[in-house]
């Protein structure tokens, strides 16, 4: 019997008081090995491809899940003209480029950085809270000193072409209150989900976060059970999108308990997208998707709106896929 089947069956069993529902650990258990051969690693959007190569070269190599998704963070991280991630990306109503970064291993270690200006790996600071403090989470000048501690080296921002971009912006919306829509110019996080060849999962998140932001807005990007979520007796999952709306629900962490009860990770992000559909009265801008991966290397997303893609990379497979969705802009 298929495991969601038997999941199913307990389920139904138990309303009928014939059985238990069996618990999901006994069906994902760490030495379940991944059905695709080899490991696999998908990223949201299209600067996923790039991201995807760089994980690629740790995994391809042999290497962990944890390393190639840090590595694919920070390709997009270092990419200049990338908008919505890493220094280039936009600024808040401030004229701040405040960085949001979070990273989750197969062991459920994690770490997290938020609020942060003039660094260039946010996603490094976060693994380096989650390896070499007791904490998970290090917010703006309390992470900016700590990252300073650590070696990392502090950048010019923000840069000549994201000042350049914000007077034009300042010029245009003279209400500092007026309500920024999440559209294609102003968001979009990269979040990378791998499983290596050992079938171990791990995950990464980063982000400038909603463009045009009040200053001292957190979104969900380095809040681990928004943003990201691992565990490796199920999969994994990622959230982009209006991070508001992916934390009300605990988004990624929603998705892969969706699918330790069963669902397929196409499924959970449907059910997860669902859920924040049905707590929004007003879905004018909200786009929200989600990407998972299981154990057993099957994936998906899912998003509110039309126009989620992610980026996919196996031994047999690199390119971007269109993520379905609820409905259309
Ligand atoms: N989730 C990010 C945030 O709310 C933005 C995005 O993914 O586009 O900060």
């Amino acid at each position: 019997m298929k495991r969601r089947t038997l999941f199913k069956f307990g389920a139904i069993g138990g309303l009928l008081g014939i059985s238990q529902p069996a618990k999901a650990s006994e069906f994902f258990v760490n030495s379940v090995k991944p059905s695709i051969s080899g490991p696999i690693v998908l990223s949201t959007w299209s600067h996923g491809i790039e991201a995807n190569k760089g994980a690629w070269e740790v995994l391809s190599e042999g290497g962990n899940a944890l390393d190639a998704v840090e590595k694919a963070a920070r390709v997009t991280e270092s990419d200049r003209t990338n908008r919505s991630v890493g220094i280039s990306g936009r600024p808040d109503r401030d004229g701040h480029v405040t960085l949001d970064a979070c990273i989750m291993n197969h062991q459920s270690k994690c770490g997290s950085v938020g609020f942060v200006e003039g660094y260039e790996h946010p996603i490094s600071i976060a693994r380096s809270v989650m390896e070499n403090t007791q904490h998970v989470m290090l917010v703006g000048e309390g992470a900016e000193d700590y990252a300073k501690w650590m070696g990392f080296k502090k950048i010019k921002s923000p840069i000549e072409e994201v000042k350049k971009d914000y007077k034009q912006w300042r010029k245009e919306n003279k209400s500092l209150f007026e309500k920024p829509q999440i559209n294609h110019e102003n968001h979009d996080t990269i979040g990378i989900i791998a499983m290596d060849e050992n079938g171990n999962l791990s995950g990464a998140c980063t982000t400038s976060g909603w463009a045009y932001k009040l200053h001292g807005r957190l979104g969900d990007s380095p809040i681990i059970g928004a943003g990201l979520f691992v565990d490796n007796e199920v999969g994994a999952a990622v959230a982009t999108g209006l991070g508001e709306a992916i934390i009300r629900i605990a988004g990624s962490h929603t998705v892969v308990e969706l699918m330790r009860n069963g669902m397929s990770p196409e499924e959970a992000c449907k059910t997860a997208v669902d859920r924040i559909i049905a707590k929004h009265d007003d879905l004018t801008g909200l786009q929200c998707g989600f990407l998972a991966l299981n154990k057993h290397g099957e994936y998906g997303g899912y998003s509110v709106y039309n126009g989620f893609n992610f980026a996919l990379k196996t031994n047999d497979f690199e390119g971007m896929k269109d993520a379905p969705f609820n409905r259309k802009w």
